[in-house]
């Protein structure tokens, strides 16, 4: 359907299949991938397969060519996408977000950047100074979030282990002014050990490969990554990643953002911190944490208790004392990162009021955010993960149906309802208060005396035994799929999906003891004291319980989709083609299921059910008023409507269109084809 693409390359457009089967579907998505065409269309969504390979597509030739052009008029591209997203609100004033989703190395982050990139190419080309910094901050803070938010997996190198959502403010001009960065749930468990081919975060390799003699002497820091037994592992990874060069990029761009000196020592002081946690050299932590040697030690060995009016340091067992230590060394590595994302904040978020308060101000958000995960075994995280995005599904069903209604209202088109499976019973299952799984999961940390999973796993099955999309191995003893008592299964819209409550208690609890957030505050360096705000409190006013892990978790995707609701919503499908990084290989069993839990039949479904393409009157004469005489050369119809009619009945497509106030609606694939094959005969 795109100019410059033949059916060679497949169909560019699922939805011009001749018929919606799974069979079809993957057949065009493999031609399409064997032909270097990494970009399908579903209506307005775009399907990538990674390439895994340099492709020349996004070079500035590229860009010119989708520079304010409709989808439909080039070849599937995420610059099409991201002008679309553009125009909308320029042109509209409509507030515009892309969602990017896919599973771990589907090309999620790269597709980002690409998306930014091409905003940044195509804006202020007045060349405004503050624009350009603007712009730059931006882009430059990528470098950043991803030295100390990615880590190398095995699934992906450079694999986000945080959720990343990113606003761009544009003002009356079209030109970004500023930005605001969200983060989810910082993988930080991997701060103390990682999986047999994994690293840590990649800051810290960064640092003890690349940093001074000098700064590694000042941290006593060894060159050696495998000295440390929190990155040991990761430290015999070999990798294609430059950690040297890359520690220099990254300070670079520290600089540029504008870190000063003393808040990038800190940072590395964090970082040498948590290496040294597990060498007992209680001294060196004293001095880079600037307090003293004897209160380290005796907050990683005592927990000061309140008992009544008195206060008493009660000594730890060892399991207690490597606890807690564990413990901080992941909160003070996501502690700093969320201080990081938070100083990122400061600089891009928009300055000038008058821009704010007076002039348009529009936004264009970006989420590049985990794709449903289905492990070997599934825990705590893979819940959060899965339950993100089931949220995710609930608002594309309620924003894509919502949007064509829209559409087809403002156009004064008849609107058809559209039967498709509504996932809200899921995300009730998880989220509603007092039944939902968070929910119980809260109860059961805040019984006091010991609480086991075991003790969680009951509630859930006392309270959702009955729960369509719930099940336990106690209440369904025969199925094979729940191997062991302590699983759980829940059905997802994406599939089935069985969670070992193991860990799930210690996880939502994540407990930190008061004392090391006593130690940090007290420090005399103002950065890190920054960091630990509530270490103020002394041990008789910490009476308020902290939000579990869950609640906050809850509470940031309730936010993150109320913000995505009120947003012209473009999407970004990403698929792997196979686990091998391999840019030739299409393991078809792999893409179909990613296919399959993405829900992209359904979304082809969905857009064929309504109308396939629609078109403003004056772009459809435009494209096929050669096809006829009443139109071409020039119409003397009293309007481009009138000509359009003229036209379609000349056709014989009338039963298949019908016409809006400023568009006309092309219900069938079909019809769009014959009138392809017809312009292009002439
Ligand atoms: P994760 O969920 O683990 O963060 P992701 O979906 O963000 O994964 P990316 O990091 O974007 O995945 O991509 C993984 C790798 O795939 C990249 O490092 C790059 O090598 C390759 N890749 C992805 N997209 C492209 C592309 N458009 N062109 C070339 N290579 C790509
Ligand atoms: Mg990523």
């Amino acid at each position: 359907m795109a100019e410059h693409e033949s059916l060679e390359f497949g169909k560019a457009d699922f939805v011009l299949l001749d018929s919606v089967s799974l069979e079809e579907f993957m057949a065009n998505l493999k031609l399409r991938f064997e032909k270097g065409r990494i970009y399908t269309y579903i209506g307005e969504v775009v399907v990538s397969v990674n390439p895994y390979r340099a492709m020349n597509i996004y070079g500035r030739d590229t860009i010119e060519q989708y520079k304010g052009r409709e989808l439909y008029e080039r070849p599937p591209h995420l610059f099409a996408i991201a002008d679309a997203a553009y125009k909308a609100m320029k042109r509209r004033n409509k507030d515009t977000c892309i969602v990017i989703s896919g599973e771990s190395g589907a090309g999620k982050t790269e597709a980002s950047k690409y998306i930014m990139q091409y905003i940044a190419a195509i804006t202020n080309p007045g060349q405004r100074a503050e624009v350009e910094r603007v712009k730059n901050m931006l882009l430059k803070s990528n470098c950043v979030l991803e030295a100390f938010g990615n880590a190398k997996t095995n699934r992906n190198d450079n694999s986000s282990r945080f959720g990343k959502y990113m606003d761009i403010n544009f003002d009356f001009k079209g030109d970004p002014i500023g930005g605001h960065i969200n983060n989810y749930l910082l993988e930080k468990s991997r701060v103390i050990f990682q999986q047999e081919g994994e690293r840590s975060f990649h800051s810290f390799y960064q640092m003890v490969k690349g940093g001074s003699e000098s700064l590694l002497r000042s941290l006593h820091v060894s060159k050696d990554p495998t000295a440390y037994s929190y990155i040991k592992v990761g430290g015999q990874v070999k990798s294609s990643i430059n950690d040297g060069a890359d520690f220099k990029a990254v300070a670079d761009a520290m600089k540029v953002i504008g870190f000063t000196p003393d808040e990038i020592q800190t940072v590395y002081k964090v970082l040498a911190t948590i290496l040294h946690l597990n060498s007992k050299v209680v001294a060196v932590i004293g001095v880079l944490l600037a307090t003293k040697e004897e209160n380290v030690g005796k907050a990683l060995l005592y927990r000061t208790v309140a008992t009544g009016r008195d206060v008493i340091d009660k000594q730890h067992t060892t399991q207690e004392a490597s606890y807690g230590r564990d413990a901080l060394a992941k909160a003070m590595y996501e502690r700093m990162f969320c201080w990081i994302v938070g100083r990122i904040n400061d600089v891009i978020e928009v300055k000038n009021y008058d821009a704010k308060v007076h002039g348009k101000n529009t936004v264009i958000g970006v989420l590049d955010i985990y794709g449903f995960e289905i492990f070997q075994n599934n825990s705590f995280e893979q819940f959060c993960i899965n339950y993100c995005n089931e949220k995710l599904q609930q608002l594309f069903i309620q924003l894509v149906l919502r949007q064509e209604q829209e559409e087809y209202q403002r156009e004064g088109i008849p609107w058809k309802h559209i039967d498709y499976f509504n996932n809200q019973i899921i995300v009730d299952l998880v989220e509603l208060q007092h039944k939902g799984i968070f929910s119980v999961l809260d109860e059961a940390c805040m019984t006091v005396g010991k609480v086991t999973d075991e003790v969680f796993l009951q509630g859930l099955n006392s309270k959702l035994a009955k729960h369509a999309h719930y099940t336990s191995r106690k209440l369904s003893p025969t199925d094979k799929s729940l191997e062991f008592d302590r699983d759980f299964r829940i059905r997802h819209y994406a599939g089935d999906v069985v969670y070992s409550v193991v860990g799930f208690i210690d996880k939502n609890k994540d407990t930190l003891f008061q004392d090391f957030k006593r130690l940090l505050y007290n420090s005399s360096n103002p950065v890190l004291k920054m960091m630990w705000p509530e270490g103020k409190l002394s041990i008789t006013e910490v009476t308020k319980r902290p939000l579990t892990a869950a609640t906050l978790f809850k509470n940031s995707m309730i936010a993150l989709v109320e913000n995505l609701a009120c947003k012209e919503p473009y999407y970004v499908r990403c698929i792997k083609p196979n686990d091998v990084k391999s840019p030739l290989l299409f393991e078809y069993e792999r893409c179909r299921h990613q296919v399959e839990y993405l829900g992209l039949l359904e979304n082809v479904r969905v857009r064929r059910a309504g109308f396939a393409n629609r078109q403003e009157y004056p772009r459809f004469l435009q494209r096929y008023k050669m096809i006829s005489e009443f139109t071409w050369p020039n119409h003397d119809l009293p309007s481009d409507k009138e000509a359009v009619k003229r036209l379609v009945q000349g056709c014989g497509f009338e039963h298949d269109v019908a016409y809006g106030k400023t568009k006309v609606f092309v219900r069938t694939p079909r019809t769009l084809f014959c009138l392809e094959e017809q312009r292009d005969e002439m």
